[in-house]
């Protein structure tokens, strides 16, 4: 069996580890981090900066394919990796997926529609940018943002200043805002043989720009539906990637599907696929990377959702224990990940819920009636 090197090392990582075990396949974990959330589960856990190319080729060689957990990688580190072994998915993608002006002109380069954009390297950029898209508008650094850092929403081209210091004067992309109806992805698996295989679109509720909430199936038409799949097919086939990735929608009130964002990995609005379809996102990548034909992604119930558990219902201080994870037990269909964090920060992604059921309403409800629930004051 091959063994498989993971570049990251937090939950996501974690999760391909478990299912790597499962199937009895070494895994190596590298990251800066020590006792990290993958590198618990892992065979093996290297500490290294990302950007030290020979600690990368060392790991390189210890493995026989590499993945990746996250898309800021430098993408020198998964070249380097690369001439080594192969590497997947292909780090083209990274170079993509990792800056937000690269990535929407991709898309629409290749027929995807994406929202409005103009791409802001000084205040002038901004100002010309606030005229051509009008306000309300979203500026946004054109690296390293997630969960909504690094984004500023301008409502009057006034604020255009004080927008341009709030992301740091660093390299931007001004959108215009969307107003969406409602928020999809869509992760696709594709093998060494080019088999295909989606998930979703499933449906994503969003809290203070972070992932709250996540259910299938989403309430689209067939037509939109399609379409959102069709788009996660096409970026897949035309850069030629095995393993996995997601695309993040917006959808308009009168059904306009707009791309957002693409992750060249698992993603959270995917956990639900654990238990929730008869292969796994981690076991898709898994599958892809090591040379097996993509699995059955076919679900299991009819409706199954997913809530994270963030730091915030982590009480702190003395005799702070976390969440009542008994008061949680009383629900005999939930499942609990916890990705092993010692500390809890506001925010901070500490675990998730998984529950299958009938309907979605009734899944969503009890998710959230669980996590109310297991909030304990410390
Ligand atoms: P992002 O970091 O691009 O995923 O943005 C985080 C969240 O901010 C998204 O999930 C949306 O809820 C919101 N958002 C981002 N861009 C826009 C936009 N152009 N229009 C409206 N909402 C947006």
């Amino acid at each position: 069996m091959k063994k498989v090197g993971i570049l990251g090392s937090g939950q996501l990582g974690r999760m391909l580890a478990q299912v790597a075990r499962q199937h009895n396949i070494e895994t190596v974990v590298y990251s800066p981090g020590k006792n990290t959330p993958a590198g618990q589960v892992a065979d093996k856990e290297i500490t290294a900066d990302y950007d030290d190319l020979e600690a990368i080729r060392e790991f390189a060689r210890q493995v026989d394919v590499i993945t990746y957990e996250f898309e800021n990688v430098p993408l020198m580190s998964a070249m380097a990796a690369e001439e080594i072994v192969p590497v997947h998915p292909n780090p083209r993608i990274l170079a993509i997926a990792r800056n937000r002006i690269r990535e929407k002109s991709y898309l629409q380069d290749i027929g995807i529609q994406v929202t409005p954009f103009h791409p802001v390297r000084e205040l002038s950029d901004l100002e010309v940018g606030l005229k051509n898209l009008g306000v309300p508008a979203v500026l946004k650094t054109a690296e390293s943002g997630y969960d909504g850092k690094g984004q500023v929403k301008i409502n009057d081209p006034a604020e255009a200043e004080a927008a341009w210091q709030t992301v740091g004067q660093a390299p931007s992309i001004l959108e215009g805002w969307v107003d969406f109806d409602r928020e999809v992805s869509v992760l696709g698996a594709r093998d060494q043989f080019g088999g295909f295989t989606s998930y979703g679109p499933i449906e994503n509720d969003h809290v203070n720009h972070i992932l709250d909430l996540s259910y299938i199936p989403a309430e689209l038409s067939d037509s939109v539906a399609q379409l959102a799949i069709l788009s996660v097919k096409t970026v897949m086939e035309k850069l030629n990637l095995v393993g996995l990735i997601c695309i993040e929608f917006f959808v308009t009130a009168d059904g306009k599907l707009i791309a957002n964002e693409i992750a060249p990995r698992p993603h959270n609005s995917g956990h639900l696929t654990i238990e929730g379809h008869i292969t796994s996102q981690f076991e898709q990548q898994l599958r892809t990377i090591i040379g097996w034909p993509v699995g059955d992604s076919s679900p299991v119930q009819p409706a199954c959702g997913m809530v994270n558990l963030l730091g915030d219902i982590w009480p702190t201080g003395p005799g702070g224990n976390g969440p009542d994870w008994f008061e949680m037990a009383q629900d005999d269909g939930v499942k609990l990940h916890l990705y092993g964090k010692s500390e809890a920060r506001p925010g901070r992604k500490m675990g998730h819920l998984t529950r299958l059921g009938a309907d979605t309403n009734t899944v969503k409800k009890k998710l959230l009636d669980t996590r109310n629930r297991i909030q304990t004051d410390g």
